[in-house]
């Protein structure tokens, strides 16, 4: 029986069987620049998504999962990560302490979206969030690690497209004059409401109906006050100090008042349509939309799965989870007894290693070595055991040694940080 339209399981050798390992790696620049484990519920308020991420927006209009818990309240399954994230930071008075708070997070997100390829009713995405601070170094920091998130599973065709959205001082003039703009154009019901709540995300629309009338559009870049222009080229003079590429995207927008100055998106050509792995920007008002005191913040948000298809798409397996390095075929009870202290020690002095368990003869238990994907198998005969040694055999080469058992786990230990030494 199929799991629920849109979703898919997460299995060794499946399609997405390396989320695990994608997730860790695409978060290991964030963890190493401070960026400290965070969680919050998958279930939230309803109110808090339509305050949150905007009512006008299609995720809360047409996409959420929403329903009455047992006592009545409107509950709804997350669509996305930040605004849980800073409800919990807030709650717990993190803003009054060290600044900036620095957080990541990884976990499933759901939009009753109509599911294709890239796009799920539950998918996965991992993000950071940084609290407390408008300083142009900090939106820096921040956009050099979505792009050292790709970096780091390995994918070069990633495409970085950055902007600023302006802010409250001059944001509404910009508005207005593209507004008057829209008025002139021929657009359906749905943009021309969409362009009554706000004109920006008419700007967004992707159909090429809509996109040839915008040539002529007003963008907020050239529309800037001085205080965003200086923090615009502040954020890019840190881009090119960290030697990270970015691309001008006047277009980019996203859909609500509180996102304001640095604004980003991630694309991959390699996509077709669900082209953006990621994206994300400042937002200072949302801490107020919600509730909360003024503070200011900027994030991003990464999908693990367009990642992985982006993988794909470069011809690249990207991280794997590690077999065992060893791996031991023992013949015969005595052997059993041996093969399963030997793993255990190996395991405890962090040396990955398995066994073959079941009843199996020599050929069928070196398949099992074979397809562990180990590189050395310990083959442990009564006649080995009653001299007092183990065959080691090279799985690359199939070379054999044989070794004392008195010394066996510790020659094994050595071969495999060896091993990963090589690696590095
Ligand atoms: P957003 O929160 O809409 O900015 O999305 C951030 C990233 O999450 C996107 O760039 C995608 O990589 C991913 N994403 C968003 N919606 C979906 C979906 N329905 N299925 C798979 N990935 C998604």
């Amino acid at each position: 029986m199929p799991g629920p339209k849109g979703t898919y399981d997460v299995l060794p050798g499946a399609e997405f069987g390396a989320l695990a390992v994608v997730r860790e790696a695409m978060l290991a620049p964030a963890r190493l620049a401070g960026y400290r484990y965070a969680e919050a519920p998958v279930l939230e308020a309803t109110e808090l998504f339509a305050r949150g991420v905007g009512e006008s927006t299609d995720v809360v209009s047409k996409e959420m999962f929403t329903f009455p818990d047992r006592a009545g309240r409107s509950l709804t399954l997350r669509p996305e990560g930040t605004v849980g994230v800073l409800r919990a930071a807030l709650d717990a008075g993190l803003h009054r302490g060290q600044l900036p708070v620095k957080l990541r997070y990884a976990g499933p997100m759901f939009r009753a979206e109509r599911p294709q390829a890239g796009r799920y009713r539950q998918f996965q995405q991992i993000g950071i969030e940084a609290l407390g601070l408008e300083d142009p170094a900090l939106d820096a920091e921040v956009v050099a690690l979505a792009w050292q998130a790709f970096a780091a599973v390995g994918l070069t065709r990633v495409r970085l497209q950055l902007t600023s959205l302006g802010d409250a001082a001059c944001r509404p003039a910009y508005r207005e004059a593209l507004t008057a703009f829209l008025v002139g154009l021929e657009l359906d019901a749905d943009s021309r409401r969409r362009a009554q709540l706000n004109p920006l995300r008419v700007l967004d629309d992707k159909r090429p109906e809509v996109q040839a009338q915008l040539t002529g559009a007003p963008v907020m870049v050239d529309a800037l006050c001085v205080d965003c222009r200086a923090h615009l080229a502040a954020v890019q003079a840190g881009l090119d100090a960290l030697g990270v590429p970015y691309e001008p995207a006047p277009r980019l927008v996203r859909g609500l008042d509180y996102y304001m100055r640095t604004t980003f998106e991630l694309v991959h050509d390699g996509l077709g349509a669900q082209s953006a792995v990621g994206g994300g920007g400042r937002y200072d008002g949302l801490a107020q939309a919600i509730g909360g005191p003024a503070v200011p913040g900027i994030g991003w948000a990464m999908g693990l799965e367009r990642t992985m298809l982006a993988l794909a798409a470069e011809g690249l397996g990207g991280p794997q989870e590690p077999g065992p390095a060893v791996f031991v075929v023992p013949l015969g009870s005595a052997a059993k007894a041996c093969a399963v202290a030997l793993v255990g020690a190996l395991r405890t002095g962090g040396t990955p290693a398995d066994l073959a368990y079941g009843e199996r003869g020599l050929k069928g238990a070196m398949k099992a070595a074979d397809r562990s994907g180990a590189r050395w198998a310990v083959v442990l005969g009564e006649r080995d055991l009653s001299a007092g040694t183990a065959a080691v055999k090279d799985l690359t080469d199939g070379a054999s040694t044989t070794v004392p058992l008195d010394q066996l786990a510790g020659h094994l230990r050595r071969l495999a940080v060896g091993r990963e030494r090589d690696d590095r």
